[in-house]
């Protein structure tokens, strides 16, 4: 168990992985692995739900560890046909779970994976998510993925990495493979 004296003494960090290539949701799983290892209190909110399963869907399930990961995002990368409306609401719902770990303050770090696809769409105000993320408990991190982080975000960030693709299987024909991409 943490003591909020010792949670108080840290410097929360706004987070951002971005960019084109492979390894910003890869990377903050990473640092949900390490937070985990101290004990901290993690969760991971999906801004683009995926019913297919994943590792870390089933870690969160399996291993007993304080993880929730929950998916509330609309597919809106993937799917066809659906209305932009749809997608609003649904970026709202995922937006809203967010804003109860935001304002709980029950974890340590937070993520908030694929939320830059989400803000670049404008599904979201820019301006309101801003000034939430900022009111957070001065101690909780919170990390941002996705392509297209805007800039008034970037911004807003203490740290932001920009992932660049040099290589990647799937234009050699290697499709998604278990454990590596889900
Ligand atoms: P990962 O979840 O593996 O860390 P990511 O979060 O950086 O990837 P996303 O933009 O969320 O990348 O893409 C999700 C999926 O698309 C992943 O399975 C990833 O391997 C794949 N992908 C990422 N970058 C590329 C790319 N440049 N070309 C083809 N597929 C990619
Ligand atoms: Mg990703």
């Amino acid at each position: 168990m943490i003591k909020q004296e010792d949670r108080e003494k840290r410097h929360g960090l706004l987070i951002n992985i971005t960019g084109p290539g492979k390894g910003k949701t890869t990377s903050a799983l990473g640092t949900c692995l390490r937070a985990l290892g101290w004990n901290w209190k993690v969760a991971v909110i999906q801004f683009i739900k995926n019913d297919s399963e994943t590792g870390e869907r089933h870690f969160g399930d399996v291993s007993g560890m304080p993880f929730e990961i929950c998916s509330l995002g609309a597919g809106f990368t993937w799917r066809k046909g659906g209305s932009s409306n749809e997608d609003t609401q649904c970026a709202e719902n995922a937006w809203q779970k967010a804003g109860e770990y935001l304002a709980e303050g029950r974890v340590d770090l937070l993520v908030l994976d694929e939320f830059n696809i989400a803000l670049d769409k404008k599904y979201l105000p820019l301006d309101k998510v801003i000034a939430t993320l900022r009111d957070r408990p001065s101690w909780m991190h919170v990390i941002i993925t996705g392509r297209n982080a805007p800039a008034a975000l970037i911004e807003a960030c203490d740290l932001v990495s920009e992932i660049r693709e040099i290589k990647h299987p799937f234009n050699a024909g290697i499709p998604a493979q278990k454990g590596i991409e889900f």
